[in-house]
């Protein structure tokens, strides 16, 4: 079982003139006080004339096809044109439920009638909708709803009461989920979830009453919507009759991974980082938020592309809105910690107002569109049900795939043999073939580094596939036979090449035959191959927590193999660098966050199935509410290390110019995570898996060690709050990518 999602790296560059575009606009609309921005403004921020004026510039509505009025652009161009919205804090609450579900889920169930009734209107954001699916007795059980639709010879005949309807008041339209048939299946069976219908329901209607629920912030945002035997024509059901529970949990996942689900609270933070003067527990903090918002933007996206391709990621889509809505919160607790909270008028200063405004909203993360228990026990439940059936889940199958199961082929039969792994070119995939590598690329690499980590495969193919490869590479120097080890170090070569200095910690060096090393030269940095038993060279043994051989080498006159000056590399074969030290550092992290990601999809695969297997009080551990939420944060937090890394890789393999940040934050994330992983896995597990001898002290004294190496979260987090500062506190650019310079061009 493997939780696979692929992530997108940088957003193509096309994209980037949009992102400016958008935001230049959002920029005049705040000069000319046309809103002043706010948290959570997706729900908080209602302004039609706003709405509509997005609409004119063909921003609402965007995936809708030209045939049905809309601007017929890509779910990329309006994930970008969301971001944006969402950082800036825009009032878009009025259109945000028409644009989010209703369109797509009229184009994917609705009659051609209703397509051309709603979204022409929709895209000029003259169509608000409103979602009726909660009532006073309906909350999560949402199967249980009791507003009841009766075909009659006039039309539809509805009745019932609807609860905590956002914008029911200002809609044209609302979306209701009603009983139409008894709770039957197809095969005649009991089913809560058969006989459920949707309809379009607009608004007003004699027949329905809307009177407004205030909230604590005493704003009017929610509405008691009842249906008094409300006439509405037949053509208003949408999709198939009794089709309803499917088209819903459908829509869910639009509803559930979007960009709303992270970045509600991105005006808090964005203020907070644009700030001077900050102490270093503010710094660690800023740097940890930065770090988490750039991963979660990644398995947001990462969910967008799978609901693109036509995939229905529900289990992961319940995992983004777990994981950034809890994101949400953080973001306002750990803001408010450090400036305070006020209120407008009376002050202290818009900061702390607009902190004060998102504490109101934290609440409402975690319970709107699903609370974190209910998604965490949809999580767990198809984790259960994947790990009993063997079936596969997440992305289609690639080339990577292909890479993956060939790696398990080897690992399962020779976990310890150099030879068979380097039989199949796994350990030198970023070596071109003209050197006598195997021509890949990191990304490829990955997949063999983290199926490598998840079988604890006690050999250096991480350190030769991301650090010995792309020096060699660089460096135009042929793969030698044996095994190969790298570093991130840098010994100093004299005149004649004869190399001197300390390198600590070299993974497995003792096992290998060469040294891949940086060495400082009188003419600038060289790349040198040395051979582990050349004369001069002697090894001091050591080891990491989980035992990984961790040697020191001591170099003293030692006449390399080769020593050779890196070049740029070609494109795509490795990062495009000239400050070589630093970039074995980041390949290096980056390597690690992999291995973190393995090993924590080992912890899950076993997790998963000790608690299906363990019995106690009569039943498996996977029966219990507890354990399951246990197993969904294991999911969630593997998840996201996978999906870092794998950002992170891409960003290298591909040069992008944010490449740094996202290497820091995969490398932040991940060691954070590894002690959550590690610590879950053992809750799970119980006394058993604190023994000797039960193979999950191997993944998590390895998570543990890994966490360390290469810089832990708290190294990353600063290099992170650096990043900010160069920045000149321009998070949300830095984390696009679109930092302007002082003269205000945009680097
Ligand atoms: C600001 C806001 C806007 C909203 N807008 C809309 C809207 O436009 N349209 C709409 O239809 N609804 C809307 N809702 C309603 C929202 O979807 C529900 O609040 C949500 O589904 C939870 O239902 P409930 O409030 O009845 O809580 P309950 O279901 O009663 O849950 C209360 C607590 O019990 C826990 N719980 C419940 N069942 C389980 C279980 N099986 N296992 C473990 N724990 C459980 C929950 O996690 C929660 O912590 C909105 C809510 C808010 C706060």
């Amino acid at each position: 079982m493997t939780i696979g999602l692929s992530a997108v790296g940088a957003l193509p560059g096309e994209l980037r003139e949009l992102r400016l575009r958008v935001r230049a606009f959002l920029e005049a609309e705040v000069a000319r006080g046309a809103f002043r921005p706010a948290a959570d403004a997706w729900m908080s921020g209602v302004d039609i004339g706003f709405s509509q004026r997005l609409a004119e510039r063909g921003w609402v509505g965007m995936t809708i096809p030209k045939q049905y009025g809309g601007p017929g652009r890509s779910a990329l161009e309006r994930y970008v044109v969301t971001e944006e919205l969402l950082a800036a804090g825009a009032p878009v609450g009025a259109h945000w439920i028409a644009d989010r579900q209703m369109a797509p889920s009229i184009l994917r169930n609705g009659t051609e009638e209703q397509k051309r009734a709603y979204l022409p209107k929709i895209a000029t954001a003259e169509a608000l909708f409103s979602i009726g699916m909660s009532e006073p007795d309906s909350g999560s059980d949402l199967a249980s709803v009791r507003t009841r639709a009766r075909l009659t010879a006039e039309g539809w005949r509805l009745s019932g009461t609807k609860l905590w309807t956002s914008i029911a008041h200002i809609a044209t339209a609302m979306i209701i989920l009603a009983r139409t048939d008894d709770p039957v299946g197809a095969d005649g069976q009991p089913s809560r979830h058969a006989g459920l219908s949707q309809f379009i329901v607009d608004l007003p209607n004699p027949g329905i009453r809307i009177s407004p629920v205030i909230t604590i912030d005493g704003a009017h945002h929610f509405n008691e919507v009842v249906f008094d035997d409300a006439l509405i024509p037949e053509s208003a059901l949408l999709g198939k009759r009794g089709d309803g529970w499917r088209q819903v949990t459908a829509e869910l996942g639009n509803e559930r991974s979007g960009p709303e689900r992270i970045l509600s609270t991105m005006p808090v933070l964005a203020a907070w980082a644009s700030g001077r003067s900050r102490g270093e527990a503010a710094r660690d903090d800023l740097g940890r938020l930065a770090a988490r918002a750039a991963v979660l933007r990644q398995l947001s996206a990462a969910v967008a592309g799978e609901l693109d391709r036509g995939g229905n990621p529900a289990m992961h889509a319940a995992l983004v809105k777990d994981l950034g809505t809890r994101f949400e919160s953080e973001v306002a607790e750990v803001v408010s910690a450090h400036v305070g909270v006020g209120s407008e008028p009376l002050g202290p200063g818009p900061l702390q107002a607009l902190v004060g405004q998102a504490i109101l909203h934290v609440p409402v993360f975690t319970l709107r569109g699903g609370t974190t228990e209910v998604l965490r026990g949809i999580v767990a439940k198809d984790l259960v049900l994947s790990s009993r059936t063997g079936a596969p889940r997440g992305q289609a199958r690639d080339e990577r795939t292909e890479i993956a199961e060939a790696v398990r082929g080897v690992l399962r039969t020779a976990p310890g043999s150099w030879k068979d792994v380097a039989g199949l070119g796994f350990t030198a995939l970023t070596v071109p073939e003209e050197l006598g590598g195997s021509g890949g690329d990191l990304r490829d690499a990955a997949v063999v580094v983290a199926e490598a980590a998840r079988h604890s495969v006690p050999l250096p193919v991480a350190e030769a596939n991301f650090l010995a490869g792309p020096l060699l590479a660089a460096a135009g120097i042929e793969l030698p036979d044996g095994i190969l080890t790298g570093t991130a170090g840098t010994v100093t070569a004299d005149r004649a090449g004869r190399l001197a200095g300390t390198v600590r910690d070299v993974p497995w060096l003792r096992d290998a035959d060469y040294l891949v090393t940086l060495a400082e030269t009188p003419e600038g940095p060289a790349v040198a191959l040395v051979p582990v038993t050349a004369p001069g060279l002697s090894v001091t043994p050591g080891a990491n927590l989980a035992g990984e051989h961790r040697d020191t080498a001591v170099l003293d006159g030692v006449a390399p193999a080769h020593l050779a000056r890196p070049r740029v590399p070609a494109a795509g074969r490795g990062p495009e660098t000239r400050d070589w030290a630093a970039t074995a550092e980041l390949l290096g992290a980056a390597a690690r966050a992999v291995q973190i990601g393995g090993a924590a999809q080992a912890v899950l695969d076993r997790s998963v199935k000790h608690a299906g297997e363990r019995m106690q009080f009569g039943r498996t551990l996977d029966k219990f509410q507890a354990v399951q939420q246990l197993l969904a944060r294991l999911a969630a937090d593997a998840t996201t290390v996978s999906v870092a890394a794998d950002a992170a890789v891409l960003a290298l393999a591909e040069q992008a110019p944010g490449a740094e940040l996202l290497v820091a934050a995969a490398k932040a994330e991940a060691s954070a995570l590894a002690l959550e992983i590690a610590r879950t896995g053992h809750q799970v597990h119980g006394a058993i898996g604190y023994t000797a001898e039960h193979p999950l002290g191997e993944h998590t004294k390895r998570l543990w060690s890994w966490r360390q190496e290469f810089g832990n979260e708290l190294y990353w987090r600063r290099r992170i709050a650096g990043l900010i500062d160069e920045a000149s506190g321009q998070l949300w650019p830095l984390l696009t990518n679109t930092v302007s310079s002082p003269g205000g061009s945009t680097a």
